[in-house]
C-alpha cells in the first residue's frame, strides 16, 4: 500500500514537470517536432532529441547557453530599469491611459528583458517555457545548433542594446504589447 503511494506521488511529480523547451522546437533535418527527455545515465540530465531521424542530441544546456549568449547582450541595472518604468508611468498617466493590466504587464517586460539572464536563472521551467514561446519562433534543431526569429514586439527590444530608446519604441508599438498581456500575465 504505502510502495504504491509513494509511486502514484512520483507519477504525479514527473508528470507536473515541464521541460524549458515543451513544444518550442522542429528538427531542422525532417522537421518532426524534437522532444525533451531526462537521461539517467552517468550525469543527469535533460536532452534534446529527433526520434525520427539522425540528428544528433543534444545536452539542453548546450541550447540554453546558445540563447545565454543573445540573452546577455542585453543587462540593464536595476536602477535603468527603474528609470524606464518610471518614465512609462509618466507616460500612461499623461495620456491617460488606465488599463492596468497593460501597464503592469509593460512594466513586467520591461524588468524581464532588461535582464534576460537573470529572468532565465532565476524563474522555474515553466516561467522559462512561456516566455520563450512568447520571445522566439520557428525554433530548429540542427546538428547541435538552435535556430529562430525573434517574435514582434519583443524583438524591437533585444534588437536594441540602447535602453534609453526603449521607452519610444513600447509607445511605438503598445497595441502589439496589449496582444501579449496575457502571456505576459501568466509569467
Ligand atoms: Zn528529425
Amino acid at each position: 500500500m504505502l510502495r504504491s503511494n509513494h509511486k502514484e506521488g512520483k507519477q504525479q511529480q514527473l508528470s507536473k514537470y515541464v521541460y524549458i523547451f515543451r513544444s518550442l522546437i522542429t528538427c531542422g533535418y525532417c522537421g518532426h517536432k524534437v522532444f525533451s527527455d531526462y537521461s539517467a545515465k552517468r550525469n543527469k540530465y535533460i536532452y534534446l532529441r529527433c526520434y525520427h531521424c539522425k540528428n544528433p542530441s543534444v545536452n539542453e544546456n548546450i541550447i540554453l547557453q546558445q540563447l545565454e549568449e543573445v540573452f546577455s547582450k542585453i543587462i540593464l541595472s536595476n536602477q535603468e530599469i527603474k528609470h524606464l518604468q518610471d518614465a512609462l508611468n509618466k507616460h500612461f498617466e499623461e495620456k491617460r491611459i488606465r488599463n492596468t493590466e497593460l501597464k503592469e504587464a509593460i512594466l513586467k517586460i520591461v524588468e524581464i528583458l532588461g535582464n534576460l539572464s537573470l529572468f532565465m536563472q532565476q524563474s522555474d521551467n515553466k516561467a522559462k517555457n512561456i516566455l520563450l514561446s512568447l520571445l522566439l519562433s520557428n525554433c530548429t534543431l540542427k546538428d547541435k545548433k538552435l535556430t529562430y526569429t525573434l517574435n514582434k514586439p519583443f524583438n524591437y527590444l533585444l534588437t536594441t542594446p540602447n535602453h534609453k530608446e526603449w521607452k519610444d519604441i513600447i509607445i511605438k508599438h503598445l497595441k502589439e504589447f496589449k496582444k501579449m498581456v496575457l502571456m505576459i500575465e501568466k509569467m
